[in-house]
């Protein structure tokens, strides 16, 4: 039900050029004069994550510093998520402020190889390509959040025949049952479960001692 985010298409400032890929041919700012600086706008250039073929676009700033190209960035995407309460697959929108340094392998000039100082760090620039893919994968591995809810609408916590599902065991009130013959689990988280019917089988008193199986 998540619509993609209307993006402002066609609107770029002067000197702005538009790029469909994250992948830049740097070998003439290689060459300019430190502070040079080259503007893009990408638009739904394609990227792979890790479950995922999905899109970027934003404005990319390109600035040639005393070794490397500084790369600043405002990149939005929206990836694949499961909603951590109803469990429904969406999408959510990202925004990632990129900042990093990208190191030509080679001088662009002597062509001898090129070592990235001790002190600064980045990504490589191969062969006069900036390719942003695998800065962005990064970025969004750590954007993505550790619990996600789909949004104000969410139908919460799915109901499986005659089932609760349970965030965590915490919530779950055994006692609560709907008049079946086995109240304690209709409430249990399912992740619990397992664990619930080890503990049914060892005895509410615990092992006693004796955790294994034994002849
Ligand atoms: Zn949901």
């Amino acid at each position: 039900m998540t619509q993609r985010p209307k993006r402002a298409r066609g609107k770029r400032k002067p000197g702005d050029e538009a790029q469909p890929s994250l992948q830049f041919n740097v070998s003439t700012l290689l060459q300019e004069p430190i502070g040079n600086r080259r503007y893009y706008q990408v638009l739904d250039a394609p990227i792979e994550l890790e479950r995922e073929t999905t899109s970027v676009s934003g404005p990319v700033d390109m600035m040639r510093t005393d070794g490397s190209i500084l790369v600043t960035a405002e990149l939005a995407l929206a990836v694949q998520e499961s909603c951590s309460v109803c469990l429904d697959p969406f999408k959510l929108p990202l925004e990632l402020e990129l900042r990093e340094e990208f190191w030509p392998e080679v001088d662009p000039l002597s062509h001898l190889p090129l070592d990235v100082p001790d002190e600064r760090e980045g990504f490589p620039v191969v062969e006069a390509q900036l390719d942003l893919s695998e800065a962005i994968r990064q970025y969004v591995v750590m954007a993505r959040p550790i619990s996600t809810r789909c949004g104000a609408d969410c139908p919460g916590p799915p109901v499986v025949a005659g089932m609760t599902f349970q965030f965590s065991a915490d919530e779950a009130e055994p006692d609560s049952g709907t008049g079946s013959d086995t109240p304690a689990t209709s409430t249990i988280d399912t992740r619990w479960a397992a664990l619930r019917r080890l503990r049914d089988e060892i005895g509410p008193d615990g092992p006693g001692g004796s955790e294994q199986e034994e002849d």
